[in-house]
């Protein structure tokens, strides 16, 4: 049993000149015993340094983490129950594998060291790295000393397991083998693990929920499909998905009973009940995911339908990603562009003039001065 939770941490770095960064801004996150969530957001929103904070190597400015009900704010690292894996595999380089696995038993378990020969032995089975448990660091590929540094944490048998970004220095097509054996071995192994990636993807696939971070900020926890479907704010919208949600700014008119959500390029009329959930914020931004816009070759017909010029066709093989622009005779307004995605087998050109489909079952509306999720 192992529940972590962050209650309103915060972390402030000051820097030599004085000059304060807030990395973390008081986040609660209540991570489930057994758990695998994901921890993602880009480049310096604070995921490292949350990582960080909860295995002891960084200090927390304020607020709490505590590991079933305990405080552990002031208890050493080495104290916590915690096996971080780390990017650098920061595997030691003098010492063999067996001894790099077993060098944290050493140290900290009164376990005999027949006991830790069999622990080691059997995790090295596990890992597929049986064969290796005599060499050194260096004898070994990328690939391998990752799984070493996976079975060094596993060893331990640690009440949560926390990964910084473990796959990043792999290839491709290792990096997806590695992320299904990741999960097979959590689900195996049942403990919980809070994993660190900048990649939206492996966030997506792997977590049982992810924890979408910005400017040290959570901006939204759950499971990926629910992120994916209700995202809270146009940051998460942008963030998850490829391509990316399609916005487009709109401003609310109400004419004669209805409403129309107003662009420079094209007019979406919206039925009562949206426009009732959308409450009283007239400046929106309109969402909708490529994978929703319905693309023809039929003249427009239903009001939301626009007539829009294919510019480029991405082909990827089993989907084509198509850039479409809406244009108006009024060249002073810019031209828009939206992405469409349709199956690869679809046949268009660019230049091809088409009609786009945005059905309002699949629209998304934020509030365009908060971007809070209305809709
Ligand atoms: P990345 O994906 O690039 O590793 P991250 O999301 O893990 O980024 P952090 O490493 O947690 O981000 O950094 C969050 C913010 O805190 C950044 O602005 C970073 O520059 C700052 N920061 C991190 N460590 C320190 C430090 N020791 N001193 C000063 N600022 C720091």
């Amino acid at each position: 049993m192992a529940q972590t939770k962050l209650n309103d941490v915060t972390k402030i770095f000051t820097e030599d000149d004085g000059n304060e960064i807030v990395a973390v801004d008081d986040v609660s996150i209540d991570i489930e015993d057994g758990e695998f969530l994901v921890l993602v957001g880009p480049s310096g929103c604070g995921k490292s340094t949350t990582l960080r904070m909860v295995a002891g190597l960084e200090t927390i400015s304020s607020g709490e983490i505590t590991l079933d009900d305990r405080v552990i704010n002031d208890t050493p690292a080495k104290d916590r129950d915690i096996a971080m894996v780390f990017q650098s595999y920061a595997l030691y380089p003098h010492m063999t594998v067996g001894e790099n696995m077993s060098f944290g038993l050493e140290e900290s378990t009164d376990l005999e060291d027949d006991e830790i020969s069999e622990r080691v032995e059997e995790t090295a089975t596990m890992m597929g790295i049986e064969e290796l448990l005599d060499r050194k660091p260096g004898e070994l590929s990328g690939g391998q000393q990752q799984r070493v540094a996976l079975g060094r944490a596993i060893v331990r048998d640690p009440a949560v397991f926390l990964m910084d970004e473990p796959l990043s220095n792999l290839d491709a097509k290792l990096r997806a083998e590695m992320r299904t054996e990741l999960q097979r071995l959590q689900e195996e192994l049942d403990t919980t693990t809070v994993y660190v990636t900048h990649d939206q993807t492996e966030a997506m696939t792997m977590g049982d929920r992810v924890a979408i971070l910005n400017d040290g900020t959570l901006q939204q926890i759950g499971t990926p499909l629910n992120c994916y479907h209700r995202p809270a704010n146009l940051f998460v919208a942008g963030f998850v998905g490829e391509p990316s949600m399609n916005f487009i700014d709109m401003e609310r008119h109400d004419e004669a009973g209805t409403t129309v959500l107003h662009a420079d390029l094209f007019e979406y009329p919206i039925s009562d009940e949206l426009a009732t959930e959308l409450g009283d914020s007239s400046d929106l931004v309109l969402g909708i995911r490529p994978e929703d816009i319905e693309i023809s070759t039929d003249s427009p017909s239903g009001e939301h339908d626009i007539e829009a010029t294919i510019d480029v066709i991405e082909p990827m093989g089993d989907e084509n990603i198509v850039y479409l622009q809406f244009e108006n005779d009024d060249t002073s307004l810019e031209r828009e562009s939206i992405i469409a995605t349709v199956g690869g087998m679809r046949q268009f050109e660019s230049g091809q003039t088409v009609t786009a489909h945005i059905p309002e079952g699949a629209i998304h509306i934020f509030d365009g001065s908060t971007g809070e999720a209305l809709h």
